[in-house]
């Protein structure tokens, strides 16, 4: 067995927990774009909602230009009919010009009540989209400052690399070079890249198994590099004993 120092120990423990800080912060680092992504399919999606109730309307405009223009034609054969009435020679003829005009003139009293009816339709489409506009709008100042805070946290985060980088570089020139050999290959054996572990009252904290208790007894001097049994992780001795921790 390699012969330790606690200060190696620490060390190992410090590294560790420095690598695990750089890793969590990388993993957000290469989430912003996602992030970012996602914050605009929001308002794209709100946009095309606008569109449609856009289009909504300019079709409800559209029929009641339609409708205006037939009830225009309608007035024209009414205006016609009626300065025929005037040249009609027989009563029969009369009588039926009488019927064209009255029915042409129902014809129009129909058609405006739908008319009526259309602007009451043209009302709330309008009414709706003027509330969506604004929905619209207060997302949009949302979106912003959620990317705002996103740049924040990414500088931020690229600072905090950086610092962590360098105390990394630090700690890495403290530990003897077969010693980090040693972690660095425990830690890839390791699926969560947890190469070095505490044993609380001997028990694993990485595995949760027991540690035999001759291997305890040693593992309590800390002048000995020891390794789970069961995880095969490097192991040191965590005194829970002392309350000021
Ligand atoms: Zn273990």
């Amino acid at each position: 067995m390699e012969t330790i120092t606690k200060e190696q120990i620490t060390a190992l423990v410090n590294l560790q927990q420095i690598e695990i800080d750089t890793g969590s912060i990388k993993t957000n680092l290469n989430n912003v774009d996602r992030r970012l992504e996602k914050l605009d399919s929001k308002l794209i999606a709100f946009k095309q909602v606008i569109e449609e109730q856009q289009s909504v309307i300019d079709e409800l405009n559209q029929k009641y230009r339609n409708y205006e223009a037939d009830v225009r034609l309608n007035l024209d054969s009414i205006k016609k009919s009626e300065a025929k009435l005037s040249s009609v020679k027989t009563n029969k003829e009369y009588q039926s010009s009488l019927k064209e005009i009255e029915d042409l003139k129902k014809k129009n009293s129909s058609l405006e009540d739908d008319m009526i009816e259309f602007l009451d339709d043209l009302e709330q489409a309008e009414g709706s989209l003027k509330s969506k506009e604004a929905e619209y709008s207060e997302l949009q100042k949302q979106v912003n400052t959620d990317k705002e805070i996103i740049h924040r946290e990414t500088e931020e985060g690229k600072r905090q690399l950086e610092n962590l980088d360098a105390q990394w570089k630090t700690i890495c020139a403290g530990i003897d070079t077969a010693l980090l050999k040693t972690y660095n290959k425990v830690k890839s054996t390791q699926n969560n890249d947890v190469a070095i572990i505490a044993v609380i009252e001997a028990v694993c904290q990485g595995c949760h198994m027991n540690i035999p208790p001759q291997m305890y007894n040693e593992l309590q001097r800390g002048d000995h590099l020891t390794k789970c049994p069961m995880c095969q992780r490097l192991i040191y001795w965590k005194d829970t004993s002392k309350r000021s921790e």
